[in-house]
């Protein structure tokens, strides 16, 4: 039968080459080459002056937090409509997390709303910057660059220096996105990068930390490695992690990193391709197109389903996923799951609109013209 993946890798360098060669040489674990060289490289390659391999991104994301010193009974800012991830990391510090609205046209947090409530429902208390309904303490703001579109983050700079509020922005999806020539992942004071076997490159499992700040990335760099303050006593002067990547990680994520100009220009391509063949005549309509100043790595393209709910999408995605063309619902907002849902949300009107009406589409690197042609054939002529 026929299956189109929505997004799965691809390994056409030298990523046999360098496994064998940790093989060979027995590097396999956090130690070895291939882990420096990595973080070298994406250093380079986003413009940033440190970065910090982790062995996946959402444990990156812990430590991204735990480098701002949030504390327990503290809160961070922080979208509803994301992967799960970043949420749960707010939690791993004791923190919780504000809920904000996504924005309608690239399901990115609303920055117009996320000032409005820093503006008007914050307010400073003896030299704290509280949230005036809990009395709690706003340590961060978090911002995701969904599906890899990045976020809109200069107003929102500005304001968060007024406030000395850090911003760290989860790029997981990012990677090769920029913001008016500034690469995803440095658009806040961290950033942080996912290689999990969907991501638009892969170490199998894997994360990055980027920071321009060294005593950050310095820290960073202690917190994955167990806190190791003599490696030769074993003295560990705090509670640290095992975070850091394995050299096998590294190797595979170096062979990747050669090839991400190609997977993003094939990612592209598959929006452009959507794009031209999907006529918007019927109930579907594709994703919105680039604002200027911005490049997305399009890493998974979606639709929305005009007037779609709940029952609308599940039966959508029920037909394109017999058909072979697969295709998954976005992630439920964050302030619906169980874990969240008495935390505070401010203003969440699209968001939960968007979880019933918007679906991500088949958007593999190697997915051919005709096939995208077939599945807008299919979604043009599509009624509920
Ligand atoms: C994939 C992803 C993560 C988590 O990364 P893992 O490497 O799977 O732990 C975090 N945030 C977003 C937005 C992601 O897409």
């Amino acid at each position: 039968m026929r299956n189109i993946p929505l997004s799965s890798p691809y390994f056409g360098g030298d990523e046999l080459k360098n496994i064998k060669n940790c093989l060979d040489t027995g590097w396999v674990s956090s130690c070895g080459n291939y882990v420096n060289e990595f973080e070298t490289k994406i250093s380079e390659y986003v413009g940033s002056r440190y970065t910090v391999a982790t062995v996946n991104g959402t444990c990156a994301l812990h430590v991204a937090l735990k480098l701002i010193d949030i504390k327990a009974d503290e809160e961070v800012i922080a979208p509803t409509l994301t992967f799960i991830a970043p949420i749960n990391a707010i939690k791993y510090c004791g923190a919780y997390p504000v809920f904000m609205d996504c924005e309608p046209d690239h399901l990115n947090v609303d920055i117009e709303k996320t000032m409005d409530f820093i503006k008007r429902e914050c307010s400073w208390r003896r030299g704290r910057f509280i949230n005036k309904k809990t009395r709690r303490k706003i340590s961060a703001i978090l911002v995701v660059d969904v599906f890899g579109y990045p976020v809109d983050v200069r107003p929102l700079m500005n304001l968060a220096k007024n406030y000395n509020i850090p911003i760290v922005e989860d790029a997981c999806e990012g990677l090769g996105s920029k913001y008016f020539n500034r690469y995803a992942g440095t658009l806040g004071d961290i950033g942080v990068f996912s290689f999990n076997g969907n991501k638009i490159i892969t170490t199998g499992g894997g994360g990055m930390i980027v920071t321009n700040n060294k005593r950050w990335a310095m820290r960073a760099r202690y917190l994955v490695q167990q806190a190791k303050d003599d490696p030769q006593e074993y003295i560990h002067n705090e509670i640290g992690y095992n975070y850091r990547m394995t050299n096998l990680q590294a190797a595979l994520g170096l062979a990747q990193l050669e090839q991400i100009d190609r997977f993003i220009m094939a990612k592209r391509r598959n929006a452009a391709l959507y794009r031209k063949y999907l006529t918007g005549v019927g109930q579907i309509r594709f994703m919105a197109e680039e604002e200027p100043g911005r490049f997305s790595n399009r890493w998974l393209c979606y639709i929305h389903i005009s007037n779609g709910d709940m029952k609308a999408k599940m039966a959508l995605l029920s037909v394109l996923n017999r058909r072979g063309f697969q295709s998954r619902s976005i992630w439920r907002p964050n302030h619906l799951q169980r874990p969240y849902s008495k935390c505070q949300t401010y203003k969440v009107e699209i968001a939960t609109k968007v979880y019933g009406s918007v679906i991500n589409i088949p958007s593999d690197v190697r997915l051919q013209g005709f096939e995208i042609k077939e599945i807008c054939n299919f979604l043009n002529r599509y009624r509920p």
